[in-house]
């Protein structure tokens, strides 16, 4: 059924090529103050007036502003480009002048990928960033740019995940901007980082630096992200191959190298640009490096330039407590996969030996001291220790018991902006109970009303079914490509629909679809609710009730048993199909990604998530959902312990006891695949029974409102961000700090703090 909402609001951003126009002077105008220029570039999509202001802020001696480290930033344009928005809506397609224009064309119609993320962690901190710049927090994030990415995802059919390296361009991206050094534009801006093999010889890594700019959706503030690029031909070659793909494993010293030349980079590049921030936050322990290059500081402005020689071990250890004071730490999963642990024999080749005698001080493992211990050296030096939820704090406190009393709770976000569908971005637009909702989310607390309004109902269906069917109809045309493709590639199709009649590869719209995607590693089961496949059959076919499941996700290419997951769902889906009668439909879309992401969480009418508790932190996929007035069904982990709302917003299954060090195991005996599957069976006949039987189907729309009126609020990186400005001890404008303390007081992770 066709939408009838009313015709797009001024700000949506789902305009389509709009048509040519002549060139009014307003226009012109507006499009002048689209553009600025520092001693580093030329940028496109603020005004001098703000480039000025945000550098000011980032560069001033008080250090009044925050850098961000994170190994990985997912901040795709397909899924948030606010310049393109507005040259859309100004329904500007060229412009006369010709460096102008160039930017025109390039937002325009330039590449939307920016593969520098894996999951939950990058796009998390894309996210973040993006509140901070709406929010008018001055931030600097600091990455690595992966020339080859994290990896384009294949599923052949026999095989499994097939990765081969995601191909992109940084140069041609809208808003990444090549720095070019301050004395000599037409040479990039570079930074070192010294590197020493076991004679103690230096090499030395040398990066050129990017800077993707985060602008908010006003346009008038914006994050920048430095992004530190070693593929140069000053860097030797083997820091290059090391320096390619994110989260490269190939070996512990390529892994480490990775680290270090995140650590490392940081102060150098702060340096190179001017930025001044007092304090630093770790998301994650990865780029901890950065405290070794701090301490050196400290310790040669004390010693001098002799400081190697002249420090004792009692002056390191001071120079790591002074410099603690400055960090933030975020960390963010209790799997120890995701801790970072080093032999130190790796070291030998890569560090000097002053370098080597304040890690042996700081980060060797307490028991075992052939291995650094990056974890526990993050969480060792810091003023504040965050985890990702409330659940998650308690996990951290039992597996860090001597920083117990330090580590508080914030829960994650999402940036609502980004994961908001165009067509409920529209629907929310429309209703005045959600004015601001763009710039103030917590406007949602104000939309109970909503739950009694027959128009706003209606027409969150319609807008519900229009993410429906472009989610149906992408899914459908997969199906039909990867036939088509057969004969033209090795690969086989992965899908057993697509070796199936075109009737029935084609997905109907009004069938209940339920989601599940995100990273496929070991704890987070992903094959979980397939382990009975005659029980889930028997209560489809019962009522004849169609079912399609939805699956996508990545893992690791070096994670086997990941790897195997995706086999594993595949390996049921013609059993799951012939035996409910052709009604379940089980497909596994490959390349997921975050507008692959948008589409399902938007599109979907459960999301699903079954990992072991207590081992997923936080989750934030149910949150996308969430945003969109989508249900979760979910174990009682991470944010959904506090997202649940006894039933209002979806539903539990699964182990919810009491959490000790016995649960963070991943062994396949204690994955606890019975208990939690069986669980769910006794709950999905529910979902469907809502959903398809009309005397019901309304308890399933006050599910859906509940969530824009109870999670929405709450689950967004704004709340998050106000959370963390608290810890930064951040002085602020006066109207900032007061829209942060609004944020804040709707919801206090930390009920204590
Ligand atoms: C949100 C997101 C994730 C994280 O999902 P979780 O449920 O938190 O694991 C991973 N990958 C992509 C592409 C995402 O958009």
């Amino acid at each position: 059924m066709k939408s009838s909402l009313p015709p797009h609001s001024k700000t949506s951003p789902t305009k389509a090529a709009a048509p040519k126009v002549h060139f009014s002077s307003e226009g012109k105008h507006l499009l002048r103050d689209m553009i600025a220029t520092n001693k580093f570039g030329t940028f496109f999509g603020i005004s001098q007036k703000v480039l000025d202001s945000v550098w000011q802020a980032l560069t001033s001696p008080a250090g009044e502003s925050v850098t961000y480290i994170s190994m990985e930033i997912g901040a795709d344009l397909d899924v948030f480009h606010p310049v393109r928005n507005k040259l859309n809506r100004l329904e500007i397609t060229e412009h006369p002048d010709e460096a102008i224009n160039r930017f025109v064309q390039l937002f325009l119609q330039g590449p939307v990928k920016i593969p520098n993320y894996s999951g939950g962690l990058g796009i998390l901190a894309g996210d973040t960033l993006k509140s901070f710049a709406d929010c008018k927090i001055p931030v600097a994030g600091v990455s690595l740019l992966y020339r080859k990415g994290y990896f384009s995802q294949m599923v052949d059919s026999k095989i499994g995940q097939v990765a081969w390296a995601s191909q992109w361009e940084p140069k041609n991206t809208p808003g990444l901007y090549l720095l070019h050094a301050p004395e000599n534009p037409a040479q990039p801006l570079t930074i070192e980082v010294p590197f020493y093999d076991q004679a103690g010889k230096q090499s030395v890594a040398c990066a050129q630096i990017w800077l993707k700019m985060e602008l908010n959706e006003t346009l008038d503030f914006f994050v920048p992200e430095i992004l530190l690029d070693f593929q140069t031909p000053q860097s030797p070659s083997w820091i290059q191959d090391a320096a390619q793909h994110l989260y490269d494993s190939s070996s512990e010293k390529v892994k480490a190298t990775q680290r270090r030349l995140l650590g490392l980079g940081v102060i150098p590049a702060m340096e190179a640009l001017g930025i001044t921030s007092r304090t630093i936050h770790l998301n994650e322990q990865h780029g901890v490096g950065v405290v070794l290059s701090l301490v050196a500081k400290l310790l040669e402005k004390k010693y001098g330039p002799q400081y190697e020689k002249k420090a004792t071990d009692q002056s390191i250890l001071a120079a790591a407590t002074e410099v603690a004071k400055r960090i933030v730490f975020t960390i963010h999963t209790p799997v120890i996969a995701g801790h970072d642990r080093f032999n130190v024999s790796v070291y030998e080749d890569l560090i000097s030996p002053f370098c080597k005698r304040v890690l042996n001080l700081l980060a060797l493992e307490e028991h075992n001291h052939s291995v650094y211990n990056f974890t526990a050296m993050a969480m060792k030096l810091n003023r504040a220790t965050n985890s990702v939820s409330r659940l998650h704090k308690e996990v951290t406190q039992k597996q860090f018991p001597q920083y117990a009393d330090k580590i508080t709770a914030i829960t994650n976000g999402v940036h609502h902006l980004t994961w908001t569908s165009d067509a409920k971005a529209e629907l929310y637009d429309t209703f005045p109970e959600l004015r601001n909702w763009r710039k103030d989310p917590s406007v949602f607390t104000k939309a109970a009303p909503l739950h009694r309004n027959k128009k706003f109902r209606t027409y969150f269906e319609q807008a519900w079914r229009t993410d429906t069917k472009i989610l149906a109809e992408y899914v459908t045309r997969m199906l039909i490509t990867h036939r088509n493709q057969r004969l033209a590639t090795w690969i086989d199709p992965p899908n057993y629909l697509s070796y199936r009649s075109e009737k029935e590869a084609t997905l109907e719209h009004t069938t209940f679809t339920l989601g599940f995607a995100r990273r496929f590693s070991t704890y987070k089961r992903a094959d979980l609710i397939f382990e009975d496949i005659d029980r889930l059959a028997a209560m489809i076919t019962e009522n004849n009730w169609p079912v399609h499941f939805l699956y996508a996700g990545k893992a690791h290419p070096s994670d086997e048993p990941g790897k195997d997951l995706i086999k594993n769902v595949l390996a049921v889906q013609e059993e799951l199909y012939l035996k409910s009668n052709g009604l379940a439909k089980l497909i596994f879309i490959p390349g997921y990604d975050m507008h692959l992401a948008k589409m399902m969480v938007a599109g979907c009418h459960a999301w699903l998530n079954s990992p072991k508790r207590p081992l997923e932190a936080s989750g934030t996929s149910g949150m996308k959902a969430a945003m969109n007035g989508v249900p979760n069904v979910s174990i009682m982990d991470g944010w959904w312990v506090e997202g649940y709302h006894d039933g209002r917003t979806g539903w539990k299954f699964g182990y919810e006891e009491s959490v000790s060090p016995e649960h963070f195991s991943e062994h396949p005996s204690s994955l606890l695949y019975n208990e939690d599957s069986a669980s769910f069976y006794t709950v999905f006949p529910e979902m469907l029974r809502l959903f398809y039987d009309p005397a019901l189907h309304d308890q399933y729309i006050d599910k859906c409102i509940a969530n824009l009126t109870l999670n929405c609020p709450i689950f967004n990186t704004h709340r998050m961000a106000a959370e963390y400005v608290a810890r930064y001890d951040l002085e602020l404008a006066p109207e900032t700090q007061q829209e942060m303390e609004k944020f804040r007081k709707l919801y206090c992770s930390e009920p204590s703090f």
